[in-house]
C-alpha cells in the first residue's frame, strides 16, 4: 500500500527559500530572544544534566544555535528512526561536524524494527492509528527513553502556534517527572525564520520545499499555502491523533 495522496497539495515554486518567505519578526522579537537566552542559561545552570531533543527542524536548529552561541553545557540528541529524509540525514551530518555541543544519535533496536516490518509491512502506519503508534513506539519512544535516561530536564522546540494541541505550551513544563523547557513557546514562525536568516543558521533543505514540520519520510509531506502548520504530518489521520507520543501527557493515554 502506498502513502495516501492529497490532491489539494500545491507544489512550492522551485526557487522558494524559506528564509525569504517566512522571516518576519514580531515587534518584540528582541525581548523574546533575550527571554529565551535567559531561560536556556537558567536551565543549563540549575537542571544539569539536561539535553536538547532535536528533530533538525527550524525550531530545533535555532535552539542548538543559541546553545552553541552561549557556550552552554547542553548536549543535543537526534532520534534517527531509520525513516528520515535524505535532507534531514545530510543536515544531521553537517550539524555533528560543526556543533560545539555534542550531538548524539539514537536509533531504534534493529531487531524490533525488522520484526515489526516483517509482521505488519513497510506501510503499516497507513492502515490504522494503532499500527502507526506501534511504529512510533519502536522507532521513537524507546530510543527517546534511552536518550532521556539520567537527565533531569530536556529542551524542545514546541511552540504554541504549531497546533491546537500545543496552544497552552508553557515555557517551563513541570507537570511530568522530568522538567521540559520550551524556550520558543511564544515565538512565531516568522520569529524562527528571522533568527535563521539574520544569523545565517544552517537549516533543513526540506523547508525550502514547503515542509514546515520535519518528521519521518513516510509520514511527512509538503503543505500548501494556507494549510495548518502540522497538516503535513500524518495527514490521513484526524487532527486529534497527530502526536507521536513524544509530547503527549501520560494522563492522556500515550506511551510517553
Ligand atoms: S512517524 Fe511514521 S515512520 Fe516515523 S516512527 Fe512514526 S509511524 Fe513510523
Amino acid at each position: 500500500m502506498n502513502a495516501p495522496t492529497d490532491a489539494s497539495v500545491l507544489q512550492a515554486p522551485a526557487s522558494a527559500k524559506a528564509t525569504q518567505l517566512h522571516a518576519r519578526p514580531s515587534a518584540d522579537f528582541d525581548a523574546k530572544l533575550a527571554r529565551t537566552q535567559a531561560l536556556l542559561q537558567q536551565a543549563a545552570a540549575e537542571f544539569a544534566p539536561l539535553t536538547q531533543a532535536s528533530s533538525l527542524g527550524a525550531e530545533d536548529v535555532v535552539i542548538t544555535h543559541i546553545i552553541n552561541a552561549l557556550s552552554l553545557d547542553v548536549p543535543v540528541f537526534v532520534l534517527e528512526t531509520g525513516a528520515l529524509h535524505a535532507e534531514t540525514l545530510a543536515l544531521l551530518e553537517r550539524t555533528r561536524a560543526t556543533s560545539r555541543a555534542p550531538v548524539t544519535v539514537y536509533q531504534p533496536v534493529q531487531e524490533a524494527v525488522v520484526q515489526f516490518v516483517a509482521r505488519e509491512g513497510q506501510d503499516a502506519m497507513y492502515r490504522s492509528i494503532a499500527l502507526r503508534k506501534a511504529c512510533c513506539a519502536i522507532r521513537k519512544m524507546e530510543p527517546l527513553a534511552r536518550a532521556l535516561e539520567g537527565r533531569k530536564a530536556w529542551i524542545t522546540g514546541l511552540r504554541r502556534e504549531q497546533s491546537a494541541a500545543r496552544a497552552e505550551v508553557p515555557a517551563i513544563d513541570t507537570t511530568e517527572a522530568r522538567v521540559k523547557f520550551n524556550p520558543l513557546s511564544d515565538w512565531t514562525w516568522g520569529d524562527v525564520w528571522h533568527y535563521i536568516a539574520t544569523r545565517g543558521v544552517d537549516y533543513n533543505a526540506l523547508h525550502d520545499q514547503f515542509y514546515p514540520s520535519i518528521g519521518c519520510a513516510p509520514c511527512t509531506r509538503a503543505i500548501s499555502l494556507g494549510e495548518d502548520f502540522r497538516a503535513g504530518r500524518w495527514w490521513w489521520e484526524d487532527e486529534a491523533a497527530k502526536e507521536c507520543g513524544l509530547h503527549v501527557k501520560k494522563t492522556e493515554g500515550s506511551p510517553a
